[in-house]
């Protein structure tokens, strides 16, 4: 089976979860030459195009002021140590930013790593979505480098979430159930896929998505493999299951169009046919791993 990993799926990071707490320990590796900070605009990254750096030095830290207190802890890898922090003034010299779906596509990081930048760009948002606490509507401030929110009033402590989406390979025989979401692109077919809600286990959101959906009763729901999705910050849980019938009620609120296609169709647009009347989603999608999963068995 090829590709197994879906893109932001690998982060080799130790999140050094017991330094998080000892603040002394936190600003001395804020300042060691041994650390390396990723510097986030919602989820664009700032590179320096140039020379190929996404991944900078103290100096850039100091240059554009940003206060220690707004810098994140990621983690531990091979000695270096990964901070996050967001920057939204104006870029100078050689840096721009460009889009993390777009930033998969240049050569500055191991694929190995890309985790890491899910990590950041995902806890990052969080913090600037919750600078307000949701229990009394007071200030909050950062705690545990990064890891914790606590509001200054009602000392409520508040924790990033993720919030989890089950992704379905459904299949009847040697087809497979592809749908067109009512804001994709013309031709554009994909997995299906759902929020997991309150008081939900992954194979229950699976088959309740489908049946909402397609109108199609789900059965043997199995768990595949998952990846962070850092828009802002989703877990993709990637799912597979059998279909009782290929008889699909559309659901037209969410869903434009609905196909079954055979395997060998899918492997072919998969190797690159252009003469489909379907194209399946970009490399970084994990309903693109889940395809190419289904169709090496
Ligand atoms: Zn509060």
């Amino acid at each position: 089976m090829k590709n197994l990993y879906p893109y932001f799926s690998q982060n080799p990071l130790n999140r050094l979860d017991q330094i998080r707490r000892n603040d002394l320990k936190v600003e001395k590796l804020k300042e060691s030459k041994n650390t390396l900070f990723l510097l986030f605009d919602g989820s664009s990254i700032i590179i320096d195009e140039k020379n190929k750096i996404c991944l900078f030095q103290r100096n850039l830290i100091n240059e554009y002021n940003i206060a220690n207190e707004d810098i994140i802890l990621l983690g531990e890898y091979e000695g270096v140590t990964y901070f996050a922090t967001t920057l939204k003034a104006e870029l100078k010299n050689n840096l721009s930013k460009i889009s993390l779906r777009d930033f998969v596509n240049l050569d500055f990081l191991d694929e190995n790593k890309f985790g890491i930048l899910a990590q950041g760009a995902s806890v990052l948002n969080w913090h600037e979505s919750h600078q307000f606490c949701s229990s009394c509507g007071n200030k909050t401030i950062i705690v545990n480098a990064g890891w914790r929110r606590d509001c200054v009033i009602c000392k409520k402590e508040h924790f990033p979430r993720v919030d989890s989406a089950v992704i379905m390979l459904v299949t009847f025989g040697e087809y497979c159930l592809l749908g067109r979401g009512v804001n994709f692109k013309e031709g554009r077919y994909s997995c299906l896929a759902g929020y997991v809600e309150s008081g939900e286990t992954f194979e229950g959101a699976a088959q309740r998505e489908l049946f909402e959906e397609a109108g199609i009763e789900g059965y043997d729901t199995e768990y595949l493999f998952s990846q962070p999705w850092p828009f802002p910050s989703t877990l993709m849980v990637g799912m597979r299951m059998k279909a009782r019938t290929q008889e699909l009620t559309l659901d037209k609120n969410e869903i434009a169009d609905a196909i079954w296609v055979h395997k060998d169709e899918v492997r072919a647009v998969l190797n690159g046919k252009e003469t489909s009347i379907f194209s399946i989603p970009h490399k970084i999608a994990i309903a693109r791993n889940i395809l190419e999963v289904w169709v090496e068995e």
